[in-house]
């Protein structure tokens, strides 16, 4: 506790419509807390810190409090920003009803590719009735990059669909249900072998520009590539280069480098492309600030958190 008068302060960041349905939803949550929105001059002590898109701006504040907690899975907003002093907590939502929504816009993405509803957008376009033969299920690889808190409820979901499932890690695991791979080694065995890959890692210094014209070109000819990490774990141009090519299928986008896209960038038209605005798993009101209170009370209990960032691993 840092007030002069013993109660528990909280700095709470978020930007946008929302703002005052998150200051609301903490307040009732963590009644016991003084929650005070982030204004540019406040200099005053606070216990924590709850962040939505921290900026660099935001950085000495945060230097100041006992742990910051990410209103996001991703902290890739901290990385361009000065370091937090190790002994600040960086903390990040696990889950938090956004593994629901990935496992959903994944099924879809799978299914709709396993089942050519893309071929049949086109012929429609052009009056042609054109069914195709039913594609082999048990040979429809569908790789899932990342096995954390995400990637598993996606690699689980659509292991109960009947796809084989490939899974990609930083460390070797073992997941009932998935074939798994780890390393530089790891990726370039799995990804010849799917049909259609899922991004859901990291945005890290290790992972951005991942998915390259290199690592792209190992999948088999018409792959799709679903992306609903980050952005920068393409390497944008190549991508559309692969599919201009005819080497690549198609692409589900969800994230960009720059977000908004730009209004000229070359995606928005593509006819193999299709985007969706950064929605694949948005952060819910309710689950998040369940979470984040339950975890500062443990904190301050002195119990075991989980989702603590390493900072070495950048995740
Ligand atoms: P997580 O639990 O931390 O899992 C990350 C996974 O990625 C782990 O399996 C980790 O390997 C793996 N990984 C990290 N670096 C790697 C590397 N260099 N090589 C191979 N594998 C690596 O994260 P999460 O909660 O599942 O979230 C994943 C990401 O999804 C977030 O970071 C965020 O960027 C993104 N996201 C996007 C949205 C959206 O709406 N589009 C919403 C939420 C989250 P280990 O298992 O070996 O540690």
């Amino acid at each position: 506790m840092s007030d002069s008068d013993g109660g528990m302060r909280i700095l709470l960041h978020y930007r946008g419509p929302a703002a005052g349905e998150w200051h609301d939803a903490f307040a009732r949550a963590l009644p016991e807390a003084e929650i005070v929105a982030w204004t540019p001059r406040d200099a005053s002590a606070f216990d924590y810190a709850i962040v939505y898109k921290p900026t660099p701006e935001h950085a000495a504040a945060l230097a100041r409090v006992k742990a910051v907690f990410n209103l996001g899975a991703g902290i890739d907003p901290f990385l361009g920003m000065p370091s937090l002093p190790a002994s600040v907590a960086l903390v990040r939502l696990e889950d938090a009803g956004m593994a629901e929504q990935m496992a959903e816009y994944a099924a879809y993405a799978v299914l709709r590719v396993f089942r050519d509803f893309p071929h049949y957008a086109d012929e429609q376009r052009a009056r042609r009735w054109s069914p195709q033969r039913r594609a082999d299920k048990s040979t429809f690889f569908v790789g899932v990059l990342g096995l954390g808190v995400l990637g598993q409820r996606v690699a689980a979901t659509l292991a109960g669909l009947g796809f084989p499932v490939l899974g990609w890690s930083r460390g070797a695991r073992a997941i009932e249900r998935v074939t798994t791979f780890s390393g530089a080694e790891g990726l370039r065995a799995l990804l010849p072998q799917c049909r259609v890959v899922i991004a859901l890692l990291p945005h890290t210094p290790a992972t951005a520009g991942l998915l390259n014209r290199d690592t792209l070109s190992l999948l088999p000819q018409g792959a799709w590539l679903v992306n609903q990490a980050r952005g920068a774990l393409v390497v944008e141009p190549d991508l559309v280069a692969l599919l201009d090519e005819g080497r690549l299928g198609g692409a589900m986008l969800d994230v960009f480098v720059e977000e908004p896209l730009p209004a000229d960038h070359p995606f928005w038209h593509h006819p193999r492309i299709e985007i969706t605005p950064h929605v694949s798993g948005l952060t819910l009101v309710e689950p998040a600030v369940a979470q984040v209170a339950g975890k500062i009370r443990a904190f301050e209990r002195g119990l075991p958190m989980t989702g603590v960032v390493d900072r070495e691993r950048r995740y």
